[in-house]
């Protein structure tokens, strides 16, 4: 039985067992083992059972944006402009802190660093410190501008206290020792100093719930709880400022006592992450019902290259049957998925065959009537 991450209670029963024998990350690859979801009832945090065969996905699997220095993932087009997730990222930032009043800002779990590269435009005295638990960014941290302080693996003792603001993006929902993260980043900050992070909110993203990399799923309340609990103050949650995520600043105060912090009530995140629960354990059911009745010598591909299509392979009792991934991405045509070649829909050809479809459903059923009007398809619908 596994503790929360948060608080340390003993969890009790999962809300949510998958009953398969390999989990989707969120870099739509397997890993060995069942994904298991906990709700703490004792601080409202949700948590993922941290599989074994992580420690493979980060060591081969997990490369974001590894490529290239403007390699970034788009956010929104806003009046026909593509906003790139670190610009966005950069200007939620700007509108909390005013970054040109500190001088020594980290960027825990950096990688590239991006968005701390765009905050600085704007901040000429600030001295960027970066920090990753890998060495693999190291060649770009050299480029980064000066004045800048890197370290891998281990924070740099000599910056204990020093820093003025920790930032973080993306980083604390993978972590499965969340205390001992917390604690390094309320020993970095100075008395007084700030704590600046991005993790996802479930709550708004449904697809959160099943990816096995994000061990933390954090809540309002469970955030309000590690902060209070490691001597943070004046805890502010945001959850309009970015898409299905909680932008969260909190300031450290050395000599606050821990754990006084009053949560507020998570009743309603414990009964909607009950709902996601059986949305995903029913969508599993449909899944393998529609391929139990298929005819075992019919062709079957996945339509959607994305996490739905991903999620409905980690479902399959056969997934060697899938012949291919179908998707009109053309950056995607060409390239294999789960072992399987990615083509456009212009030229899939199997006719009978049956389609399972991992597109929004809001969409789904008419974009296969166009594409496909008089195929021989069987097609299986998420909804
Ligand atoms: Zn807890």
């Amino acid at each position: 039985m596994p503790g929360c991450t948060v608080c340390g209670t003993d969890l009790g029963a999962p809300i949510y067992r998958s009953g398969r024998a390999h989990s989707l990350t969120t870099m739509n690859t397997l890993v060995k083992g069942e994904t298991q979801v906990f709700f703490c009832d004792t601080c409202g945090h949700a948590q993922t059972n941290a599989l074994p065969d992580l420690e493979r996905f980060y060591a081969e699997e997990y490369e974001i944006n590894l490529d290239g220095e403007d390699d970034d993932q788009l956010y929104a087009v806003v009046g026909g402009r593509e906003v790139y997730r670190s610009e966005h990222q950069a200007n939620v930032l700007a509108d909390k802190i005013d970054l040109s009043r500190f001088r020594r800002v980290l960027d825990y779990g950096c990688a590239k660093a991006p968005t701390l590269r765009s905050a600085r435009e704007n901040a000429p005295r600030m001295e960027a410190y970066l920090f990753d638990v890998t060495d693999k960014y190291i060649p770009f941290w050299e480029k980064f501008p000066e004045p800048r302080y890197y370290a891998a693996f281990q924070p740099d003792p000599a910056w204990s206290g020093h820093i003025d603001v920790v930032l973080s993006f993306y980083a604390l929902e993978h972590v499965a020792e969340l205390n001992e993260i917390i604690g390094n980043v309320k020993a970095l900050l100075r008395d007084g100093g700030y704590f600046y992070f991005i993790v996802p909110n479930m709550y708004a993203n449904a697809a959160d719930f099943i990816v096995a990399d994000h061990v933390n799923h954090f809540s309002r309340a469970s955030l309000t709880y590690m902060l209070g609990n490691h001597g943070f103050t004046d805890i502010e949650i945001d959850e309009e400022a970015h898409a299905a995520a909680f932008v969260v600043m909190a300031r450290i105060d050395h000599t606050k006592a821990h754990g006084q912090t009053s949560l507020p009530d998570f009743a309603a995140d414990r009964a909607k992450a009950c709902e996601l629960a059986g949305f995903w354990s029913g969508l599993t059911a449909r899944i393998t019902a529609f391929e139990a009745g298929l005819d075992a010598g019919l062709p079957r591909a996945i339509y959607g290259a994305g996490i739905y299509g991903n999620y409905i392979y980690s479902c399959l009792d056969q997934p060697e049957k899938i012949t291919h991934f179908v998707d009109q991405n053309k950056f995607l045509a060409g390239k294999r998925m789960q072992g399987c070649p990615v083509v456009p829909p212009g030229t899939y050809s199997d006719d009978p065959a049956a389609l399972f479809v991992g597109l929004n459903p809001r969409i789904a059923r008419n974009a296969m009537a166009e594409t496909f009007a008089g195929r021989a398809l069987e097609f299986f619908f998420l909804d």
